[in-house]
C-alpha cells in the first residue's frame, strides 16, 4: 500500500529564450503547473500540467489545471492505494471528466513514484516497455521573420542540435505565408525536413491551397491545417492532397484516434500526453495509429522538463516513430527548473535512463519562479502625477 502523504501544486512561469509566435497567441513566457506527490512512505513522485497561450489553444488554462486538481483529484488521491497506477486512474476518471491535462499531470506523478519505489524507468510501466533510448527532435522556427529563421535554422544544423524543422504558419495570407516557406525550404535544402504548422487557422479552400503550394516548394507535411472538429473536411483534404496531413488538435485521446482513422482523415498523428489524456492513453493513440497504417510523430505543448521526460517515455516505447518527435520545449525556456538538464545531442534527445522519470526538480529555482511566491511586489510611484 502507498498511501498518499501530501499533494502540492505550483503554477511556475517562465519566460522564453525569444518571441514563440503561433497563428493564436504569441508567447513570451511558458506558465507550467507542477504536482509533486509524497506517498507515507517519502516517496516523491512529480508530474507537469502546461498548456500554450492561456486559454487561446485549447480548454484548460494552467489556473484551471491547478484548481482541478487541487479541489477534486487530490481528494480522489486521498482515497487510494497510489502503488496502482490504473486503478488510481480509473477512480479519478470516474469522478472528473475531461480535464486531460490536469490528469495527464497527476498520472505522470503517479508513474514517477511507482517507478522509483521499482527502480525502473517509467517507459518500463507504459505499453510494451521501452524499445529506444533517444528520440530526433524538431525544432520550431517562429520568430515569424524569414531571414532570422534561416539564420536559426542554420545555426541549429551546425550545432547538431536539429535537423527536422516545423515553422509556425496560418497567421498571413496564404501565398506570404507559402513564399516564406518555400524560402526556407531552399536556403535549407536537403540537409533538413521543413514542415508547417497551421494551428487550424485556415478555411478548408484555404487549405487546399495552400497545402498543393506547399507540396511545390518542398514542404513535407502539413499540420492540423484545418478545424480539428471537421473531420469529414480533413478527410477529404487527406485524400486529394499529395503533402502528408497531420492530425493534432483534433486528438483527444483514442475515441478520436479511432474516429480520424475510420475516415482516413489523417496521414499523420501528433502525439500528446496531456491532450490525450495521459501516458497510457497516448501509447493507446499510438497504438490505434499504428494498426491503421498512420505515421506517428512525438508532440509537444511545450512542456518543460518534467512534461518533456513523461512524453519521452511514451515514445520511447512506440517501435515505429517515423516522423521523429518535436520535444524541445525546454530549450525554449530561459532556465530549466531541473536539477540536472535534459541531454540534447546529436539532433536527438537522450530518455533520461533512472528511475521513475530520472529527473529532479531544483528547489531553488521552484522557488524562484513559482507565480505565488512570497518575494514582496515593488509598486514605482511616480512624483506628480
Ligand atoms: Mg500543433
Amino acid at each position: 500500500m502507498a498511501m498518499l502523504g501530501r499533494a502540492d501544486t505550483f503554477i511556475v512561469d517562465v519566460p522564453t529564450i525569444r518571441p514563440h509566435v503561433l497563428a493564436m497567441a504569441t508567447m513570451h513566457a511558458q506558465s507550467m503547473v507542477i504536482v509533486r506527490l509524497t506517498d507515507a512512505d517519502g516517496v516523491e513522485g512529480i508530474g507537469e500540467g502546461t498548456t500554450i497561450g492561456g486559454l487561446s489553444y485549447g480548454e484548460e488554462s494552467p489556473e484551471s489545471i491547478k484548481s482541478a486538481i487541487d479541489t477534486y483529484i487530490v481528494p480522489v488521491l486521498e482515497t487510494c492505494d497510489l502503488a496502482l497506477v490504473g486503478a488510481t486512474m480509473g477512480k479519478i476518471a470516474k469522478c472528473v471528466r475531461g480535464n486531460h491535462f490536469a490528469k495527464c499531470a497527476v498520472e505522470t506523478a503517479l508513474l514517477d513514484m511507482a517507478g522509483k519505489r521499482l527502480g525502473i524507468p517509467a517507459s518500463e510501466l507504459i505499453g510494451g516497455g521501452r524499445v529506444r533510448d533517444s528520440l530526433p527532435v524538431a525544432w520550431t522556427l517562429a520568430s515569424g521573420d524569414t531571414a532570422r529563421d534561416i539564420a536559426e535554422g542554420e545555426a541549429m544544423l551546425e550545432a547538431r542540435r536539429h535537423r527536422i524543422f516545423k515553422l509556425k504558419i496560418g497567421k498571413r495570407d496564404v501565398r506570404d505565408d507559402v513564399a516564406h516557406v518555400g524560402a526556407i525550404c531552399k536556403a535549407l535544402g536537403d540537409r533538413a525536413s521543413v514542415r508547417v504548422d497551421v494551428n487550424q487557422n485556415w478555411s478548408e479552400a484555404q487549405a487546399k491551397l495552400g497545402m498543393a503550394m506547399l507540396r511545390e516548394v518542398g514542404c513535407d507535411l502539413v499540420e492540423q491545417p484545418i478545424a480539428g472538429d471537421d473531420v469529414t473536411a480533413m478527410a477529404r483534404l487527406s485524400q486529394t492532397q499529395a503533402v502528408p496531413l497531420m492530425a493534432d488538435e483534433a486528438l483527444h485521446g483514442p475515441r478520436s484516434a479511432l474516429r480520424i482513422a475510420s475516415a482516413g482523415a489523417a496521414g499523420v498523428f501528433a502525439l500528446k500526453i496531456a491532450q490525450s489524456g495521459g501516458l497510457f492513453a497516448t501509447a493507446e493513440v499510438a497504438a490505434i495509429g499504428t494498426a491503421a497504417g498512420i505515421g506517428l510523430y512525438g508532440g509537444t505543448m511545450l512542456e518543460g522538463g518534467i512534461g518533456t521526460a513523461a512524453s519521452a517515455h511514451v515514445f520511447a516505447t512506440i517501435p515505429e516513430l517515423a516522423w521523429g518527435t518535436e520535444l524541445f520545449g525546454p530549450l525554449l525556456q530561459t532556465e530549466e527548473i531541473l536539477s540536472e538538464p535534459l541531454r540534447y545531442a546529436d539532433f536527438s534527445l537522450a530518455v533520461p535512463p533512472g528511475p521513475g522519470l530520472g529527473v529532479n526538480l531544483d528547489e531553488d529555482k521552484l522557488a524562484f519562479f513559482r507565480r505565488d511566491r512570497t518575494a514582496p511586489t515593488l509598486h514605482a510611484v511616480t512624483a506628480g502625477a
